[in-house]
């Protein structure tokens, strides 16, 4: 008999696909899906947008203790899971943005922002039935969580998915700068003192650069059953 109230944390890098996986994922069990990089974005996006300094860390962690991010359905059916709602705006694909991609890991290196925005997470969490993604779920936020997987793919073939997914959307994109720029966010990531970018020791490692996303799914869903 299959347990219905499973912990679910999938981690991994920039491009390694986990937000399709979990979005799938969850899906199929009927599981919340929570994609935590969300909530780093969102942070990240309104302290650019109201002109803060990204490297004021008491600030910006000000920010991050006191911002309401709502995540509603899908109001439009471009490709997004969600509405991402701040402030009553719809700020959905502008968390995507490279000027969001290029400051985030500087935002979620720390450690007042991560606590804030952790918390939040661990709350969603515990409830169970849940399907989280994000860096540090499986070690730091969800560390009993049932099933960790961390998912990994080479950087090219991570950039090669960011640039068609922004060429999709009808963005402008560069496959040598979005490259440098998921290298430059892994290294933050990996080596940031807090909760850095790392599999858990009970994870389980899927590579995503032999497997489709089916064959991801069809792995994953094994373990979580
Ligand atoms: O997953 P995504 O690429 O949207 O995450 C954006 C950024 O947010 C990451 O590069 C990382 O700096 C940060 N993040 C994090 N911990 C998480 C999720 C995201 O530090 N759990």
């Amino acid at each position: 008999m299959m347990r219905q109230d499973k912990i679910i944390a999938i981690d991994g890098p920039a491009g390694s696909g986990k937000s399709t996986l979990g979005r799938r994922l969850a899906e199929r069990l009927a599981y919340l899906y929570f994609d935590t990089g969300v909530m780093y974005r969102v942070v990240t996006f309104v302290a650019l947008a109201r002109g803060l300094d990204v490297y004021d860390e008491t600030l910006i962690t000000a920010l991050a203790e006191q911002i309401r991010i709502d995540v509603q359905p899908p109001s439009v059916q471009d490709g997004r899971e969600n509405d991402i709602i701040v402030d009553g705006a719809d700020v959905t694909w502008d968390i995507r943005k490279p000027d969001v991609d290029a400051r985030v890991s500087i935002v979620a290196a720390y450690p007042g922002v991560r606590k804030a925005l952790g918390t939040q997470q661990r709350r969603v969490g515990l409830r169970g039935r849940v399907v989280m993604v994000g860096r540090d779920i499986g070690t730091v936020i969800l560390p009993d969580a049932d099933v960790k997987i961390y998912l990994d793919a080479s950087a090219e073939e991570r950039a090669r998915r960011r640039y068609q997914e922004r060429c999709a959307r009808g963005e402008t994109a560069d496959y040598d700068e979005i490259l440098l720029s998921i290298q430059a966010r892994d290294e933050l990531d990996s080596n940031r003192a807090v909760s850095p970018l790392r599999p858990a020791e009970d994870a389980i490692h899927l590579n995503s650069d032999d497997l489709d996303i089916e064959q991801v799914l069809e792995k994953a869903t094994a373990l979580a059953v």
